[in-house]
């Protein structure tokens, strides 16, 4: 294996470094349009709020018997899905983008629907939780492809929120015992 054509042209870097220094963390190394990522991951932080206000509201609408354990679960996702979106807060603020959390446009932007319950069906509820984390678990793995390797940083945190989905995923699988 022989890497010796690898070479930094620090000179060059240097004087990039100083050009545009407003943007930041981003560089003439971000691979992707900045303005694109921002909107994406815009789209993933209202899909987070509408996630963690489904769980909530689902939360609170369980009851009668076995309801403990489901509510339990629905707690936990809510309070995972809210820290999910802080984390798409401030990478888009990292990125020099204005998180947008304006409930107007939330449900439109969202990719999971909200949906609550009239009547107390624990089993409903966990299948239209189980179906909103398979949505999301298809398309934040298309955004990790997306990225590739033109933003290592947005990747990986794309990435540690799909496993804790695919967790979420789990749970509600073991739950509803499929
Ligand atoms: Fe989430
Ligand atoms: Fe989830
Ligand atoms: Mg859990």
């Amino acid at each position: 294996m022989s890497d010796g054509s690898f070479s930094i042209d620090v000179a060059a870097i240097r004087e990039r470094a100083r050009a545009r220094m407003d943007e930041g963390p981003v560089t003439s190394t971000y691979g992707r349009d900045v303005d694109k990522v921002i909107a994406v991951l815009n789209d993933v932080l209202a899909t987070e709020i509408v996630c963690w206000m489904r769980y909530s509201q689902n939360a609170i609408a369980c009851s009668g018997i076995d309801s403990a354990q489901v509510a339990d679960e629905f707690h936990e996702h809510a309070k995972e899905e809210r820290h999910h979106a802080m984390r798409a807060a401030e990478r888009i603020s990292q990125l020099g983008g204005d998180p947008d959390f304006d409930p107007e446009t939330l449900a439109r932007r969202s990719h999971t629907p909200y949906t609550t319950f009239a009547d107390n069906d624990l089993t409903a509820m966990l299948k239209e939780n189980l179906y909103a984390e398979r949505i999301v678990i298809q398309s934040y793995q298309d955004i990790i492809r997306w990225l590739g390797d033109a933003d290592p940083t947005t990747r990986r945190l794309m990435e540690s929120i799909l496993a804790e989905e695919e967790d979420h995923a789990d749970d509600l699988t073991d739950l509803l015992g499929i």
